[in-house]
């Protein structure tokens, strides 16, 4: 039912509320009437700017009241036309409005997911900011799945079925850009798990603007300058990943013919061609295999293989860059020297692995929320946290995120950057490094390419951003594991105690 005084309400034109409600807008869903009723969309995290904007309706009209609605109420009025002959808003019938309103809202701010979680008596709605997911609205269990169902009936999917997976994507106009978004539900025990993945298709970085240091620039540059091989991605869900393999289809000269296979196809280059596994099709593996023999048979120079997730695109991926051919793809795991034995648990023979024209060099890598300088804690609450990172990192200016946020950032993150390993293997002519993956010997691997050709470890390129006050060390630790003394380099004037602390 709508509200009716929220139906009827004009909001005020007070410049100093006016001014209020935009700046906070993506943190407060609130409209206030000219009477100082504050019609707000009651949230957790939305309190202390509850508050404020409570003082400053009662300074400014003289009387203040909050009245909560739900966050159907306020799309509905959000999206209502309101001309001056009209007497109220006309209550919106379908959910596809509300849906709108949250994609446009996940969209301004930056998140990559939205996640609904449908219960037995309530639905919560998160979003995914800069890495992290933070509670964004509750709705109750029916609004929820008529909210699923609105999701699902966006675009090229199957229907919504709350009892089985499924999967959708739709392509979301906003602003003057067009986003994807893919969907997939799951059931769980109290009801059912939604996520939504938003990605803009045009979103390209070059490569020196990703985060990667000078050196590692250097070495993925002559890695694809090599005349072919496997170069693999490796990282977890959310690692930059995509974004650097389209930074480098980007730098892929157009002289070369070029085939992405993928699922989803995130980014589009005119000199590319782009196939998209359908997965809503009757057999995805049989029209993956078929894919990859057609692509085969087109006899690209270059190869991009959206992941290597099974036998099958290993196979692929293996055959082409044994060829000779430039092959790029992603893989899942956390350090370049996981990316050997993973290889071989896909299928990937050792004879080939060891083969000093098969890979050309690995990548693996993290995101790692950037600190907003301007909110920043200078100090670390916690007294053991504190030892801990001074042990660490002795004097340096380290700058730690304050959740409160400011008004230049969301919840004192402002952005995010990588944190990377590269391993050049095309550099190495000694054949060294085929040696140590032979003998399985690993650390062997590492230390070789960190004594000839200068290669750091993630922790060590992590270390150095947490030290210019980028990067927050404790969450910078979530992210990627513990610093160890040997991964932070100090500048000579700093002096730093000989033992780092334990941690419980
Ligand atoms: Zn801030």
């Amino acid at each position: 039912m709508p509200n009716p005084s929220l139906a009827a309400s004009q909001p005020t034109r007070n410049k100093a509320i006016v001014e209020f409600l935009q700046l906070n807008k993506e943190r407060l869903s609130a409209l206030v009437a000219d009477n100082g009723t504050i019609y707000a969309v009651r949230e957790k995290q939305n309190r202390r700017i509850e508050r404020a904007l409570v003082d400053l309706v009662s300074a400014e009209l003289g009387q203040a009241q909050i009245a909560y609605i739900s966050p159907i109420e306020f799309a509905n009025w959000h999206q209502s036309p309101r001309d001056t002959d009209q007497t109220g808003t006309q209550p919106v019938q379908d959910t596809n409005q509300l849906l709108r309103h949250i994609l446009e809202q996940a969209i301004e701010a930056n998140a990559s997911d939205i996640y609904l979680d449908i219960h037995k008596d309530i639905s919560h709605l998160s979003l995914r900011c800069y890495g992290f997911k933070r509670p964004y609205n509750t709705l109750s269990r029916e609004e929820g799945l008529r909210l699923a169902t609105s999701i699902f009936s966006m675009g090229k999917s199957t229907d919504f079925q709350p009892g089985r997976p499924c999967d959708c994507a739709f392509d979301f106009a906003a602003g003057d850009k067009n986003y994807r978004v893919r969907g997939n539900s799951v059931k769980d025990t109290r009801g059912n798990s939604l996520t939504c993945r938003i990605r803009d298709p045009n979103f390209v970085l070059p490569l020196d603007a990703c985060g990667y240091s000078p050196t590692q620039i250097q070495h993925i540059e002559r890695m694809c300058k090599s005349p072919g091989g496997l170069i693999v991605l490796s990282g977890e869900t959310n690692s930059g990943k995509s974004t650097t393999l389209g930074s480098l289809m980007m730098a892929e000269p157009r002289t070369k013919k070029i085939i992405e296979v993928a699922d989803p196809v995130e980014i589009e280059f005119d000199h590319c061609t782009h196939i998209e596994i359908n997965k809503y099709g009757e057999q995805p593996e049989e029209e993956l295999r078929n894919i990859l023999g057609a692509v085969v048979r087109q006899n690209p120079d270059v190869l991009v293989l959206g992941e290597i997730r099974d036998h099958m695109s290993a196979a692929a991926a293996t055959d082409m860059a044994i060829q000779g051919k430039r092959v790029y793809s992603t893989l899942h795991t956390q350090s370049c020297i996981s990316v050997f034995p993973r290889l071989v648990n896909l299928g990937v023979p050792r004879d080939i692995l060891v083969h000093p024209s098969f890979i050309a060099g690995c990548v693996n890598q993290n995101l790692v929320p950037l600190t907003c300088p301007r909110c920043a804690r200078l100090d670390c609450d916690d007294p053991y946290q504190a030892d801990h990172v001074t042990s660490l990192f002795g004097s340096a200016p380290l700058r730690f995120v304050n959740p409160e946020g400011c008004a230049h950032c969301k919840h004192g993150v402002v952005g995010q950057t990588l944190v990377a390993e590269v391993f050049p293997m095309v550099l190495d002519r000694t054949g060294q490094s085929h040696r140590f993956i032979d003998n399985n010997n690993f650390k062997g691997l590492e230390a070789h390419m960190q004594q000839s050709f200068g290669v750091v470890t993630k922790h060590h390129h992590a270390a150095g951003k947490v030290m210019t006050g980028l990067i927050d060390p404790l969450l910078t630790e979530a992210i990627i594991g513990e610093f160890m003394e040997g991964d932070v380099q100090h500048p000579l004037s700093h002096t730093k105690p000989k033992t780092a602390a334990l941690r419980p």
